[in-house]
């Protein structure tokens, strides 16, 4: 599958019904999905391995990794009503993804059973709570060797010093994120913000 018809396969997934602002949930516009997971797949992180997606919300990740042969994928989310969403997504897709729902903070998941190859996700920004994104990148480099997060534009150099010593920085892509309105307090109808995937490897 290209990345143009990854793209268009995204396009048609739903996306939050009531999003909560406390969980920073924006789902992840489908030409940005499309972009991360073409490029993991492009570097061997896709066809054939365990994915997956943490805070994935309505699933677009986790979805696209099903559909680009992932051998496994699992998502989670904190969110029941946003799995709901994800799993009906999975269903419309034909694709199989198993949708947890639970904490990404929560220590007594039974995370070891998780371990995966690649994390693949798009973690609350910190908008609403600072470093909301913190335990997203801990969990992430817990259960992955590779990671490819979505961060607010210049978020590399914190990730860099948040993680050294335990990962490297492989690569930053910078994307142009279409924001839709989604919540009160945002005045515009759309904003364009940009924003950084940044590819981890674990040391
Ligand atoms: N990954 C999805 C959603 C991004 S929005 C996409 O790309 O479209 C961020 C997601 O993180 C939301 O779905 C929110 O419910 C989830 N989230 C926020 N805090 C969380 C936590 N502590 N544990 C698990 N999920 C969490």
């Amino acid at each position: 599958m290209n990345l143009r018809q990854l793209e268009m396969r995204l396009e048609s997934l739903a996306g939050f019904e009531r999003p909560t602002p406390r969980l920073e949930q924006y789902q992840t516009p489908a030409p940005v999905a499309a972009r991360l997971l073409h490029h993991a797949a492009m570097q061997g992180a896709i066809e054939g391995r365990a994915v997956l997606d943490l805070g994935c919300g309505t699933g677009i990740l986790a979805c696209g990794a099903a559909l680009l042969g992932a051998s496994t994928v699992t998502g989670i989310d904190v969110d029941t009503a946003a799995i709901a969403v994800a799993r009906r997504n999975a269903e419309m897709l034909g694709v199989t993804v198993e949708f947890l729902v639970a904490d990404v903070r929560d220590p007594d998941i039974g995370w070891d059973a998780l371990s995966c190859d690649t994390v693949v996700m798009n973690p609350p920004f910190g908008a609403q709570k600072a470093h909301a994104d913190r335990p997203f990148i801990d969990r992430a480099l817990e259960l992955a060797g590779e990671i490819y997060g979505i961060f607010n534009e210049g978020s590399a150099p914190f990730v860099a010093a948040y993680t050294e010593g335990r990962a490297a920085i492989e690569e930053v892509i910078r994307c142009a994120f279409p924001m839709r309105r989604t919540f009160a307090h945002h005045r515009k109808d759309r904003v364009d913000i940009t924003v950084e995937v940044i590819r981890l490897k674990r040391i």
